[in-house]
């Protein structure tokens, strides 16, 4: 392609309208100065909330129709639609610990400790109308679960803060059953009515124009049409999956791997899309008993079941002092996969690893935007084994719990989950969908990061990253509610 139609030039073209960029385009045009052109590759479903898919809305249910691959692996899931992954995901808010802060601060610097995000979570807190789960939405399972887990020592803690490991209900962006998303909560029709706010759905982000170490441009595909954008600054905002194959289709990554898709290298950066980091877990199924389905048949009736109300964060053997390394959901209602006959429903015990020590990677399969990357999560493979010895820790835990309320689902047969040999474990690995860390941040001389704490990307001029990609590592919590205030206060770093 040779010299496409080149569209209106912008101050700020913010790429990728997920959870980052619309906290990003909503920010950046606070000033009606300056002009912002917000991209998303996915449809835009206007400024009245009624006038969105049903099941976008309905918070009871994670929709799959406005993804990137209606058909890959349940790692790859991944939100293809203005407000991203906000839009298709449970709607759960928590935070992380002090420890995960402390990892983010010697990354990023000062401004990445939880006193100075403090006012950022607190603005994301508000924006997106958290709250705590109230007591209507709790199921049997889901009180009995609080009980259990105080019996067992985990005190009550409160999931908004980085506070301590302990149980408790997390906070919810859905109000009644609707899921309140990053679009609804930042481009308020308010927002959208912005003079100097364009927003362009539907348009692929192939390549940034890159020369002489500064971007020129960049190239996108609407309606089938080539167009360039042109802004002083760019900023991407394409998720942990998306970002890094922009970098990459435009020259910067690892140059073998540039070469490899016949792609010129404007930038050897080896740490594009390493480093993937994403949370695995293993689901303990029960079988409920008549008194558990009953009562979960009655909620379903008043269209007040949820699967999974509270949680615990628990700290393996491996975890510091004061923080936790797990994450244990008893979950009770209709599977996620697969159907039951009426009346009956799935009950059991998840643990989430929430630190793991494998590092997976994002790679091109070719230079085509429209074509998917390759993403290899590498669950469970660290050379130490700390990731599989953690998750038997923490299954030992959810067996714990299940065994503290049988009297509402019985045990399976056959072995318990943390007893399970290394290989029957991994297959049954499943994702909490938070995968962080492909563009991480750290300083420029070290070649495993990519962008420094302002998200500045070492070695490009006028390029930002600004999404869940810069998280060096992922927290022990939920990510979107981290990646909205991340979102938020990077915004300030470019003047909002
Ligand atoms: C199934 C699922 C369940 C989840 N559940 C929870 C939960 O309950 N609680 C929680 O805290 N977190 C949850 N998450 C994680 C949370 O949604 C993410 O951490 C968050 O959305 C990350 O924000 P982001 O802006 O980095 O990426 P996203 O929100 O994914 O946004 C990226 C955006 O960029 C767009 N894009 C990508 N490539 C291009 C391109 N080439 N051109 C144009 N646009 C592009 C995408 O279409 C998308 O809209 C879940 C995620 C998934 C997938």
């Amino acid at each position: 392609m040779t010299n496409p139609p080149a569209l209106p030039g912008y101050d700020i073209v913010v790429l990728g309208g997920g959870v980052a960029g619309c906290v990003l385009a909503a920010r950046l045009s606070e000033n009606p100065g300056r002009s912002v052109c917000l991209v998303e590759a996915g449809p835009d479903y206007g400024s009245r909330q009624e006038s969105w898919p049903q099941k976008v809305r309905n918070a009871r249910a994670l929709p799959r129709d406005d993804v990137w691959e209606r058909h890959g692996a349940f790692y790859r899931i991944r939100a293809r639609i203005l407000g991203g992954s906000s839009c298709i995901n449970g709607a759960w808010n928590t935070w992380g610990s002090h420890a995960d802060h402390a990892e983010w601060t010697r990354a990023g610097g000062e401004r990445w400790s939880a006193t100075a995000l403090e006012p950022y979570r607190l603005r994301a807190m508000e924006r997106m109308a958290l709250r705590t789960v109230p007591d209507g939405e709790l199921s049997l399972w889901a009180s009995s679960a609080l009980l259990a887990a105080r019996d067992l020592g985990h005190e009550e803690v409160d999931m908004a803060v980085p506070g301590r490991p302990g149980s408790g209900r997390p906070l919810l962006n859905a109000v009644d059953g609707l899921r309140f998303n990053a679009a609804f909560a930042y481009l308020d029709p308010a927002t959208r009515c912005r003079p100097n706010l364009t927003i362009l759905s539907d348009v692929l982000v192939d390549r940034l124009d890159i020369r002489a170490g500064r971007v020129h441009g960049v190239h996108a595909v609407l309606d089938g049409r080539h167009v360039t954008l042109r802004a002083g600054t760019y900023v991407l905002a394409c998720g942990t999956f998306g970002s890094p194959t922009v970098l990459m289709r435009s020259g910067v990554g690892p140059a073998a791997h540039l070469e490899e898709n016949g792609i010129r290298c404007a930038a050897d950066l080896p740490g594009v899309g390493g480093n993937l980091s994403d949370q695995p877990g293993v689901f303990v199924p029960l079988s409920p008993t008549p008194e558990l389905n009953a009562a979960l048949a009655a909620k379903d009736a008043e269209g007040e079941l949820y699967v999974s109300r509270m949680l615990i964060r628990a700290a393996s053997e491996y975890c510091p002092d004061g923080a936790w390394d797990l994450h244990l959901l008893p979950t009770a209602g209709p599977p996620l996969f697969g159907g039951l006959p009426p009346g009956q429903y799935e009950a059991g015990v998840s643990a989430f690893l929430m630190k793991p020590a494998s590092r997976g990677q994002v790679r091109l399969r070719s230079a085509d935007p429209a074509e998917p990357p390759e993403i290899v999560p590498a669950f469970l493979t660290d050379p130490g084994g700390r990731d599989i010895a953690v998750l038997r820790s923490g299954l030992e835990k959810a067996q714990e719990l299940a065994s503290a309320m049988k009297s509402l689902a019985a045990p399976g047969g056959g072995a318990p989950a943390h007893a399970l040999p290394d290989a029957d474990l991994r297959s049954r690995v499943g994702a909490y969908w938070h995968p962080v860390g492909t563009c991480a941040m750290g300083p420029a001389d070290d070649p495993r990061t990519v962008v420094d704490g302002q998200g500045a990307v070492h070695g490009v001029a006028g390029l930002r990253i600004a999404d869940a990609s810069v998280l060096p590592t992922v927290p022990a919590a939920n990510t979107q509610w981290p990646v909205l205030a991340v979102a938020e206060m990077l915004a300030e770093t470019l003047g909002a």
